[in-house]
């Protein structure tokens, strides 16, 4: 093992959770590694305006706040690698739990790292329709994010796809700036619970379209209209009745998917206890609050977090990894 492979704290995951947990263990000199993940920066870098972190009184596009966050990383020392991690492992399994702990870490190109701590910042990644032209008009008219982005849509007609908790929370909150509402939902009556549901089921600005489906985004408008992305911003929606079959155009300015989020933690299952929806569970050693259930295995953000699910949140989150880290491999020594 070279000495190039060998950290204090290796984080895993470049979004703003594990960004700013290595701004913190750089800061206090700790030999620190990020593993970038196949999206350089998280999810921030595929929306357009981000207009509630601190300190941007325009707003800030989402790739230049993460891209220019790496740049603070890298000015402050830190190395950002391109890669994946497929496996952690404690080097020496059959150590006490509360032993000094030196993990090893396998990365998918088949490289192997060392590390006195890890700090896991994988992120969840929103469920979407998985239709055509919806990646591209993300931040066009269609958006995963409610709280980021509801104020976009004042005096606008919106519609939110779901019907769990999230898809409930979301068309009461979008209400404040909608003209009009429509939720679909795929079957004839919500998951979510029963007082979220009362707080929508007779709100005036809401229609529910039950049993129903989105079927295409921005459908040709007539025969010779091929249905393009019609100047890159969502204009309709097509759906369809599961029940009956009928089908029709809905005009929108919004469309908010809600249909869950999925946890990047796959590869650390078995190892580190989680929550049924693959969210990792911290906090149950007092004095560490990121602490995971493996002493020296840390975790922030929102492969931790599934109520708040904001840059901000997920940033404060990853100081306070960066710091449990560092003041945990202090006291080891
Ligand atoms: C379209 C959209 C718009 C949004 N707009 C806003 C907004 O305006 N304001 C706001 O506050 N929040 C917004 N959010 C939410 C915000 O982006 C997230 O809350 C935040 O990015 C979570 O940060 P994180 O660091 O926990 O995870 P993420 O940003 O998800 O980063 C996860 C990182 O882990 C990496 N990774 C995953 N698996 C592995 C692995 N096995 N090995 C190595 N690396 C791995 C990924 O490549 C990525 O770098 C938006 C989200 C989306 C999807």
């Amino acid at each position: 093992m070279t000495e190039k492979n060998i950290f204090d704290t290796v984080i895993v995951g470049s979004g703003p959770a594990g960004l700013t947990a290595a701004i913190y263990n750089l800061r206090s000199d700790l030999k620190t590694l990020v593993i970038s993940g196949e999206q350089p920066g998280g999810q921030l870098t595929i929306t357009t305006i981000v207009e509630n972190y601190p300190g941007f009184p325009r707003g800030i596009g989402g790739m230049k706040l993460m891209m220019d966050t790496q740049e603070q990383v890298r000015n402050l020392g830190g190395e950002i690698r391109i890669g994946k991690v497929e496996k952690i492992q404690r080097q020496n399994p059959s150590k006490s739990p509360l032993s000094k702990g030196d993990f090893e870490i396998f990365m998918e190109n088949g490289d192997k790292l060392i590390s006195k701590a890890i700090i896991v910042t994988t992120g969840a990644q929103a469920k979407w329709l998985g239709l055509p032209k919806e990646q591209e008009l993300i931040g066009h008219g269609i958006s995963g994010c409610a709280t980021c982005d509801g104020m976009f849509f004042r005096d606008k007609v919106v519609a939110v796809v779901g019907g769990g908790d999230v898809a409930a929370t979301d068309a009461e909150f979008l209400t404040k700036f909608a003209s009009k509402l429509y939720l679909i939902h795929r079957r004839d009556e919500l998951r979510a619970q029963v007082p979220q549901q009362k707080k929508i089921l007779n709100n005036p600005k809401i229609e529910f379209l039950w049993n129903s489906e989105v079927k295409e985004i921005n459908p040709p408008k007539s025969p010779f209209d091929k249905g393009d992305l019609d100047n890159n911003k969502l204009h309709s929606i097509l759906i369809k009745n599961n029940k009956t079959g009928e089908e029709k155009v809905l005009e929108l300015d919004g469309l908010f998917v809600a249909i869950g989020h999925t946890p990047a933690t796959k590869f650390v299952e078995g190892l580190v206890e989680m929550k049924e929806s693959g969210q990792i569970i911290t906090g149950k050693n007092g004095e560490y609050g990121t602490m995971t259930s493996i002493p020296g295995i840390f975790a922030a953000g929102d492969c931790v977090d599934d109520v708040y699910r904001q840059a901000i949140v997920a940033a404060g989150d990853g100081a306070r990894a960066g710091l449990d880290a560092e003041r945990w491999i202090g006291n080891q020594k």
